[in-house]
């Protein structure tokens, strides 16, 4: 048979189509009040997207950049910061603090597990300045807690801000950034926003944005002062990728008209990320009863599960990469290995962004494909029983 090549990826994730003519038609130049118009529009609608009412800025870099610059913006060489690590991209903070001279305290638990709030609590000393930590792991398929983290650093009356990679966590995972007193959060171009990669984005609170007022870490093309600054006149401090900015604006109009109605046409941003988490958060949910159904374990501990991704572990004596290897000869279905040291033993689909039920039914076939073709050793296999226990799932949930 023929085969389409198909992202099941966390990021890049497939791109929505009316983001790729977007792109293509945008020839713009970027000091003009055509762009201006559209950037403020943009930027006015990712926060939205976000939740916030906090002043937002977009980078022209991958979601690193934004890591980067909450860091160097936020932080001094020796403040002493909290690193909330459980993955490869808790890992990042860890370096990413080193490299600017902070003094970190690393709360590292194992791939696959989440925090314990008391140990949170006997890590966050008075002095603390940060505390770092991602929404969705999207090396285990672990979610964290960030309402309870926050609600901990409010009753513990910390200084310390609360800084949160949200980059596979923006549109698959309920975050109320103001409610919660959330002072940085990061997304990136490349997961639920449909778009490729090349942009990051952060919103900023007031808290932070004082913050910076006395920080010292050096820095230049990613000050947010500056930056923040540019966006309030529709611009950015330097040439930005114009036709990223058109395809966000794109795409952030699809998310807007999930919701719309006969009366409002172009729908309601805030409602539609509201439909686009619980999307991921549905498509996670057949993956999972698919999985489990067909003898796999899960390796996310139950209720901490991202819906940004689902990572399954391949059978005892498994290869992971074989699995990963097979959906893409077989279908040219593009899944992910494990990372760093979860490298061979699980394997990894998405649910970020440009995902839908269709797309779900047909991994979970492929799912199916796969283990007859690689005779994985699953002694009760039969075909259809990932397919039955994610239909009995999407019927339920869409009642
Ligand atoms: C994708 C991702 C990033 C950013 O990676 P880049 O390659 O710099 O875009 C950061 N954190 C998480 C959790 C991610 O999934």
């Amino acid at each position: 048979m023929i085969r389409k090549t198909r992202l099941f990826t966390p990021g890049p994730t497939p791109l929505l189509p009316a983001a790729q003519f977007a792109m293509a038609a945008a020839d713009t130049h970027h000091r003009t009040p055509e762009f201006r118009a559209l950037y403020t529009r943009v930027l006015s609608q990712l926060k939205d997207f976000i939740c916030t009412k906090s002043d937002v800025v977009v980078l022209s870099s991958s979601g690193t950049g934004a890591m980067e610059a909450s860091v160097s913006n936020l932080t001094s060489p020796g403040d002493r910061v909290l690193v909330l690590s459980a993955g490869k991209f808790g890992e990042r903070w860890s370096a990413l603090v080193k490299n600017f001279g902070c003094h970190a305290d690393v709360i590292e638990v194992p791939y696959g597990q989440t925090f314990n709030l008391d140990q949170i609590k006997a890590a966050l000393k008075l002095e603390t300045r940060a505390v770092f930590v991602q929404a969705t792991e999207s090396s285990t398929g672990v979610r964290h807690d960030i309402e309870a983290i926050a609600n901990l650093l409010k009753a513990e009356s910390s200084e310390a801000l609360l800084i949160v990679d949200a980059i596979t966590g923006l549109g698959t995972t309920h975050l109320d950034m103001d409610a919660w007193g959330i002072d940085v959060l990061i997304g990136g171009s490349q997961k639920a926003v449909m778009i490729p990669p090349g942009l990051s984005y952060l919103a900023v609170s007031d808290r932070a944005w004082d913050r910076m007022e006395a920080t010292y870490n050096p820095r230049y093309y990613f000050d947010l002062r500056k930056e923040r600054k540019n966006a309030a006149k529709g611009e950015s401090a330097y040439t930005l990728p114009v036709a990223l900015i058109a395809a966000l604006g794109a795409s952030l109009n699809y998310i807007a008209a999930q919701a719309a109605t006969p009366e409002n046409p172009e729908g309601h941003l805030a409602e539609g990320r509201k439909m686009l988490i619980d999307n991921a958060i549905t498509c996670a949910a057949m993956t999972r009863a698919a999985a489990t159904a067909l003898g796999l374990k899960l390796f996310a501990p139950a209720g901490h599960e991202a819906a940004a991704t689902t990572a399954i572990l391949a059978p005892e004596g498994t290869d992971s990469g074989v699995i990963v290897k097979a959906f893409k000869s077989q279908f040219a279905a593009i899944v992910t290995d494990g990372q760093a040291e979860m490298k061979g033993h699980l394997f990894r689909i998405a649910h970020i962004g440009f995902f839908d039920y269709m797309d779900t039914i047909a991994i979970i076939g492929a799912l199916e494909q796969v283990i007859a073709s690689t005779k994985l050793p699953l002694p009760n296999f039969t075909f259809g029983q990932g397919l039955i226990a994610a239909q009995t799932l999407y019927a339920e949930h869409t009642k």
